[in-house]
């Protein structure tokens, strides 16, 4: 799956780690999202409407 984030706005509140159902998120030693499970990801979009920065872009998700 394609899973990009934006580093820059990222801001480590950690939504996406909480909403993903599928665990596709955690946060690296800098307080960032990284999508370490992108394999996992089933196109559901709630990291994509949760972030509150606008950070995070997953292929078939506006
Ligand atoms: S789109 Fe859904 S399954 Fe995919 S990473 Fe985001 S929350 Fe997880
Ligand atoms: S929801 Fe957005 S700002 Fe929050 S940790 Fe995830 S990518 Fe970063």
């Amino acid at each position: 799956m394609d899973i990009a984030v934006n580093r820059d706005k990222c801001d480590g509140c950690g939504e996406c780690v909480s909403v993903c159902p599928n665990d596709v998120w955690e946060l690296d030693d800098e307080n960032k999202a990284v999508p370490v499970r992108a394999e996992d990801c089933e196109q559901c979009c709630s990291c994509v409407e949760s972030c509150p920065n606008e950070a995070i872009t997953v292929e078939g998700c506006e």
